[in-house]
């Protein structure tokens, strides 16, 4: 006798980040800045406070009010996860049986597929033309298919590119499937519908700390919707999915809501100087090098040899993300764009 592995997990392989040393690291769309002195005294001392021996709060209570209360919502319909990649799984775990339908469009954040096949559901993937989809194209496409989840990110990673709200309006109501609306990047943008989740009864909203409030390492992450699918949620996901530690000091800095605007702002200076100085490469070596105008905080650029650039970037110390003929370059302090520039106008000069 002996063990074999289901179908599913066969092939799979644990998640290998970039490794290695990098002076500058601009592969995962982290924010550059870290917790003011201020703020981390704060932090440190409500971590101070929490019970070590005790289970976390399972709803988080604090930590949703300040979220809520940051963009002017309703705590009632917020429910927080260990990032918004674990609430991604506890959604495909929920809304989807065996065999069921999820549509993603292509390309986008790839745990969505990774999550639904582990569910068990079967994944269709909607071809955007040119980085971009037509709503009515997707309307039309998951009606036919009889989709039961349909699942993208506004603004896209990687794309950089966003739907404006009123075209998502028509989406959401056009479809009587569930759609998962990941706007990790939304802080970067203004056409967010997060003021209105709980209007659809078919609309879920995930939110992320990991972007624009530079809490990547806290695993914060949300989940907005109305009350049914919102208990839903809040039933499936394991009890204790945000540690004490997390919850204490994400309250801390959400409260911060000067602060988080002032960061927020600063990475899109940052963003668009990037995008500037990229575009201005792309002058220079016409035809190499063709920059997307991005609403996030990196820029997505197709690179002739785009490979060998990023090879050649990591021997300089500079981590970016190779995705295909194209690189995702995280926004950075502005000696981090330089350097980034820099390395791509050496590979081409040479
Ligand atoms: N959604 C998108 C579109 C992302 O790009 C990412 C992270 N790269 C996530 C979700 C996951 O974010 P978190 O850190 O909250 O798990």
């Amino acid at each position: 006798m002996s063990f074999v592995l289901n179908e599913k997990i066969r092939n799979l392989t644990p998640y290998s980040p970039v490794e290695g040393e990098y002076a500058v690291r601009l592969d995962a769309n982290e924010s550059y800045f870290s917790l003011s002195e201020e703020i981390l005294s704060e932090v440190k001392e409500a971590i101070g406070k929490v019970d070590f021996n005790r289970y976390p709060d399972p709803f988080a209570s604090e930590l949703c009010e300040a979220f809520s209360k940051f963009y002017g919502i309703d705590k009632n319909f917020v429910t927080a996860g260990n990032g918004s990649d674990e609430l991604i799984s506890v959604i495909m775990n929920a809304f989807l049986q065996k065999g069921d339908k999820v549509m993603t469009v292509t390309p986008d954040f790839s745990m969505y597929a990774f999550y639904a096949s582990l569910a068990e559901a079967q994944c269709i993937d909607f071809f955007k033309t040119n980085l971009e989809f037509s709503v009515d194209n997707v309307i039309k496409e998951a009606k036919e298919q009889k989709i039961r989840v349909l699942i993208f990110s506004n603004p896209c990673n990687p794309t950089s590119l966003g739907v404006k709200r009123e075209d998502m309006k028509r989406l959401i109501s056009s479809l009587d499937c569930l759609v998962v609306l990941d706007e990790a990047y939304m802080d970067f943008w203004d056409e967010s519908l997060i003021n209105e989740a709980e209007k659809y009864d078919n609309l879920l909203i995930l939110r992320t700390c990991s972007k624009a409030f530079g809490l990547a390492a806290m695993r914060l992450g949300f989940a907005v919707a109305n009350k049914t699918i919102t208990d839903v949620i809040r039933s499936v996901k394991s009890p204790y999915n945000v540690n004490s530690l997390s919850q204490a000091a994400g309250t801390v800095v959400l409260k911060h809501a000067d602060y988080l605007k002032e960061c927020t702002d600063s990475i899109k200076k940052s963003r668009d100087d990037l995008y500037k100085m990229i575009t201005a490469l792309s002058e220079k070596y016409k035809g190499k090098i063709k920059p997307v105008a991005p609403v996030t905080n990196f820029v997505y650029t197709e690179f002739e040899k785009a490979e060998e650039l990023f090879e050649f970037l990591k021997t300089k110390g500079i981590a970016v993300r190779k995705m295909g003929t194209h690189l995702r370059i995280s926004a950075g302090s502005e000696e981090e764009n330089r350097a980034v520039c820099e390395g791509i106008d050496l590979f081409y000069k040479s």
